[in-house]
């Protein structure tokens, strides 16, 4: 045992304990009990001396390590007893800054999971919510054309009229048409920001007063479904965007810039099959890290070339099938059998082209 700065016999430690609340004990009856300073006691399970390129040494550490994992239910301390003596700690949790993440596994992927799918959608990847389109049905509009159409009445006038006011100071293009706006604009316009709580705070102020009917017919209008905003149609769970492939031309000091070179799963799921494809294939990775991923490299650009080869290089991977057009549904067909690498196979196709554009 490691208390109060001194090493001890365990039943040495525990007669020490009973002796000592037996003293409270008594105390209390005639006194009140009085605060004692915390003392954090820790349990010893091993003391060494640092042994290089010893593997007889390696394997105890790697012993020790284990053991105080499991009594310490994840954490242990190391007192480094040296000229200057400071204390180590670990855990076996993923953590840092506070946050604790999951331990990825194939289920956190996989939206087909209820581990792995996102949270708010379910992994349906859309909600049933204010729809943008309708909202917003031409996007050639400006806000300043009434581009949305929900405040085009004389009383919800007011919110155009606000929002006007507040643009400048936040430096919104009112004249700008809706489809010129950039992510960060759109995001202000819907979430708010400086001064203004946004389209969805408007429709929120809406649902309090449904009594009224003319809000509940109003709402009614403008619902539907919606892409989800936490994974942005992709299905995943959210932390799951915490793991990223890194390029071993990835120079940290663009982590979150627009330089930033990695690239999540939903990132990869909502690029085209083309980029995708191209974006494997370009894929230069650290020699220990292609040790790992080479297998299934390889299957990854196999069949996204399938896929590239009979003319689908257009569509992207989050495309739900039954979107898909009957041509495009026997060409993902084809690509899956070629994948198998059948051979002495026939295939016949009857009209692989219904519903194509080109
Ligand atoms: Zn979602």
């Amino acid at each position: 045992m490691y208390a109060n700065e001194e090493i001890k016999d365990i039943e040495d430690y525990l007669t020490e304990l009973s002796a000592k609340s037996n003293d409270s004990a008594q105390s209390n009856k005639t006194k009140k009990k009085q605060a004692e300073p915390k003392q954090n006691t820790y349990l010893m399970i091993d003391r060494f001396a640092v042994e290089h390129f010893n593997e007889d040494f390696n394997n105890r550490i790697s012993d020790s390590v284990q053991t105080a994992f499991a009594e310490g239910q994840g954490e242990l301390v190391i007192m480094v007893d040296g000229i200057e003596k400071k204390w180590v700690y670990f855990n076996n949790r993923f953590e840092e800054d506070g946050m604790s993440f999951e331990e990825p596994s194939v289920n956190f992927f996989s939206f087909n999971n209820p581990y792995g799918a996102c949270k708010t959608c379910e992994g349906f990847g859309s909600v049933i919510g204010i729809d943008e389109d309708l909202v917003i049905p031409d996007k050639g509009l400006s806000v300043f054309e009434d581009a949305i159409v929900p405040w085009k009445g004389e009383k919800m006038q007011e919110w155009k009229n606000h929002f006007i006011a507040v643009s400048r100071k936040n430096d919104f293009p009112i004249h700008k048409p809706y489809h010129e706006l950039n992510h960060a604009q759109k995001k202000f316009l819907w979430q708010g920001g400086k001064d203004w709580d946004g389209i969805t705070a408007f429709f929120k102020e809406l649902e309090k007063q449904t009594y009224k009917i003319q809000y509940r017919v109003m709402l009614a209008r403008y619902r539907g479904k919606t892409v989800c905003m936490d994974c942005n149609g992709t299905r995943l769970r959210q932390d799951s965007n915490y793991v990223k492939i890194t390029p071993n031309t990835f120079d940290p000091t663009h982590a979150g810039t627009e330089k930033d070179t990695r690239v999540t799963l939903s990132e990869i799921l909502l690029m085209s099959i083309d980029d995708c494809y191209a974006y494997f294939n370009d894929l230069s990775l650290s020699s220990q890290d292609l040790e790992v991923a080479k297998r299934i490299l390889v299957e990854i650009t196999n069949r996204l070339l399938f896929l590239k080869n009979v003319g689908l290089g257009y569509l992207s991977l989050n495309r739900l099938s039954n979107t898909l057009s009957g041509g495009e549904s026997q060409r993902i067909n084809l690509a899956t059998s070629l994948g198998s690498s059948l051979v002495g196979s026939l295939y016949i196709l009857d009209e692989p082209s219904i519903g194509l554009q080109t």
